[in-house]
């Protein structure tokens, strides 16, 4: 079963063409790697897939377990089952990361046609969805994102993710700025997470998480296009020869 299709996809931002052709498929049970170097356009392909309104798409398509997502709002996106980890997620002072977490757990059971869920059901849910992450349940009772420090941020991604319950979830860079005891705590909760019916973009610049999240299909971004496809191995290559080699490849032709 295909969770996502992109085809052909083109995008610009004021203008500029930053997507030329991107071509993608997501199979559920999948993990895919998107690499590159910084501004291939990997973020855009991310933010793009979520909705955001920076972004024009000029040509292609985008179909999301059969469907057409390009007129869908981003909630709407969010709430069939696309999720996206920022790359750096936003600070909302005042609101407590419970009450966040609640708010968007309730707006997916509206969307699926089911009653808001009982604050106390709710919580015993949340304090669950803590131990994958290995969180103090304290956290929640701070504001979202409001002083947490980039691991803590990190961990809350997959916590909003182990809550939600993604069909097709998107990482971009979770790696970042992440030492190495946070990046295991984060990509262990993904491997937890992870099951067959579900699809997984982990966008990254560097090849260490994916000594961690080990995924079926890497792709490398390059310009605003996939220019290469391949298994481990291409993940091997970029780590010992760069992202230079593949200037040869596409001069080759590749
Ligand atoms: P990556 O995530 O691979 O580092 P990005 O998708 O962030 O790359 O950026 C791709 C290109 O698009 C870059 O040249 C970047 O400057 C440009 N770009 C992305 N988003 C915007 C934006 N909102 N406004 C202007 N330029 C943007
Ligand atoms: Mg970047
Ligand atoms: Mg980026």
């Amino acid at each position: 079963e295909t969770i996502l299709s992109i085809r052909n996809l083109t995008a610009n931002v004021d203008d500029t063409p930053i997507l030329k052709g991107v071509n993608l498929e997501i199979n559920a049970g999948e993990v895919h790697a998107i690499m590159g170097r910084n501004g291939s356009g990997k973020s855009t392909l991310s933010k793009i897939i979520a909705g955001h309104p920076d972004y024009e798409v000029t040509g292609g398509e985008i179909i999301y377990q059969g469907e057409s997502i390009l007129d869908k709002e981003p909630n709407e996106r969010a709430n069939s089952g696309i999720f996206l980890a920022f790359q750096y997620p936003l600070a909302i002072p005042g609101v407590s990361n419970l009450d966040f977490m609640r708010v968007a757990y309730n707006a997916k059971r509206k969307y699926q046609g089911l009653e808001e869920i009982d604050t106390f059901d709710f919580e015993d849910l949340i304090e669950e969805k803590l131990e994958v992450v290995k969180m103090n349940p304290s956290f929640l009772e701070r504001s979202l994102n409001e002083g947490f420090s980039g691991g803590e941020k990190k961990r809350n991604e997959i916590l909003q993710m182990a809550l939600l319950d993604p069909t097709l979830t998107i990482l971009d860079e979770i790696d970042s700025g992440l030492d190495i005891d946070a990046l295991r705590i984060v990509s262990d909760g993904v491997n937890q997470l992870k099951t067959p019916e579900k699809g997984y973009l982990v966008i990254t610049h560097y090849q260490r998480l994916l000594d961690y999240i080990e995924p079926d299909i890497i792709h490398v971004m390059k310009d605003g296009e996939i220019i290469t496809s391949g298994g481990k191995e291409l993940a091997l290559e970029l780590e010992s020869r760069g992202y230079d080699f593949l200037d040869d490849k596409s001069t080759a032709g590749v």
